[in-house]
């Protein structure tokens, strides 16, 4: 998708608006699956409310708050990965505001206690003096994972469904292929115009963006089903087969999207196996 018109590329530590309730702050954590770093979205003009402070750094919360004017009521997150949610407790010292998100999510301390003071779930709303959010729980990426649907303007803030320029990791345990897929449909038919990814710029047509991101899990699903089918055993041997020109780092990441499909096919009684192999196509074994 060129977006290049549309937009210019995204840069760390500027505040870009997009429209008078939506202004990015991008956080300086570029990298292999950050892209050009986690963006922090600000939303409304007379209230505000920040979702996705990002990882815990300083200078970029204090950016945060500072664009806050003084008015950030909530911080929510999508879902409670490293670089999209440990910001939102400096930022909830800063401002007092309640961090709010999927009762699922949590704290970074390995307690059980959810780490949000207020939940957020399905269908539940957050009305704000200029917009409202609607929440949508889009397990996948991770079970806790939630997209926010802003008006006015119809845009989806996307969290880790969607990203420019790259496909989503989607690694069990805490990834599952099956739900994602699953929230991918819902979001396709969402009417939305616009998509704001936790990474990279503004992306649309939206249908156009999830039928493409559908479509590549498909081709994926059906390569790792026809590698098992030739006798792949080995989730190695899988990524090496498909993944021929990517670099090691991210065949390690491969590893567990591959085991994804897999667990996604184990789940519809087309392979059999476990963990890291050995896989057999279910005709095999029968
Ligand atoms: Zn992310």
């Amino acid at each position: 998708m060129d977006n290049s018109q549309a937009e210019s590329p995204v840069e760390p530590g500027t505040l870009h608006r997009l429209s008078p309730v939506l202004a990015r702050l991008t956080a300086p954590n570029p990298g292999m699956m950050t892209g050009p770093g986690t963006n922090t979205w600000i939303i409304g003009e007379m209230d505000r409310v920040v979702v996705d402070p990002g990882p815990d750094d300083m200078e970029h919360l204090e950016a945060v708050a500072a664009a806050g004017e003084g008015r950030i009521r909530a911080i929510l997150i999508t879902h409670g990965h490293p670089d999209h949610a440990p910001g939102a407790y400096r930022l909830r010292e800063i401002t007092g505001a309640a961090v709010m998100g999927h009762p699922g999510l949590r704290g970074d301390g390995g307690s059980n206690d959810s780490a949000v003071d207020e939940p957020l779930d399905d269908g539940d709303r957050l009305d704000g003096e200029d917009f409202t959010l609607h929440c949508l729980h889009t397990p996948g990426h991770a079970a806790e994972h939630l997209c926010f649907l802003l008006e006015p303007g119809r845009v989806l803030i996307a969290g880790d469904m969607v990203m420019e320029g790259s496909t989503v990791v989607i690694s069990p345990p805490d990834g599952d292929m099956t739900a994602y897929m699953d929230s991918l449909e819902r979001l396709r038919e969402l009417e939305v115009d616009a998509v704001a990814p936790g990474h990279g710029r503004m992306l649309r047509p939206p249908r156009a963006l999830f039928d493409g991101v559908i479509a590549h899990r498909q081709q994926r699903e059906a390569m790792v089903l026809s590698a098992v089918a030739a006798g792949d055993r080995w989730i190695g041997e899988i990524v090496a087969r498909i993944y021929t020109h990517v670099p090691a780092p991210l065949q390690r990441v491969a590893h567990g999207t591959v085991r994804a499909h897999l667990e996604k096919l184990h789940g519809e009684g087309r392979v059999v196996g476990q963990d890291d192999g050995p896989w057999y196509a279910a005709e095999e074994s029968s």
